[in-house]
């Protein structure tokens, strides 16, 4: 199975071939491409990037961590009820967002 490592730009294009406790990755250039390999192949998980509104416009939030990938659409929604008076950047509009672990954090200040 073939995929492409998102860890930096190199974008190094991995393969993975299962094993009979897992799956060796080749093809990455560090040690960061092979754990993404196998988390992608078992547990995948992204870093979310939303909008939120405040009232003096709109501004950017994500979250602490990445987080498991079939909790994004979940997440996207708690972030979507999020209506703040002002923004400071690294602030944290939502703490433990579902459970998750990870904190949705202001990025932008406004
Ligand atoms: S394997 Fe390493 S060098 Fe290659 S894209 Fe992933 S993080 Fe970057």
């Amino acid at each position: 199975m073939n995929l492409t490592c998102i860890m930096c730009p190199m974008g190094c294009e991995l393969t993975a071939t299962k094993t009979s406790d897992g799956y060796k990755i080749s093809g990455n250039n560090c040690l960061r491409g092979e754990k993404f390999g196998k988390e992608e192949l078992t547990s995948p998980k992204r870093i979310v990037t939303a909008l939120v509104h405040t009232d003096r416009g709109v501004t950017s939030v994500k979250t602490s961590v990445a987080i498991d990938k079939n909790k994004i659409f979940d997440v996207m929604k708690e972030i979507d009820k999020v209506h703040l008076k002002n923004a400071k950047i690294g602030d944290i509009v939502i703490k433990n967002v579902l459970g998750t672990g990870a904190d949705v954090v202001i990025t932008k200040s406004i």
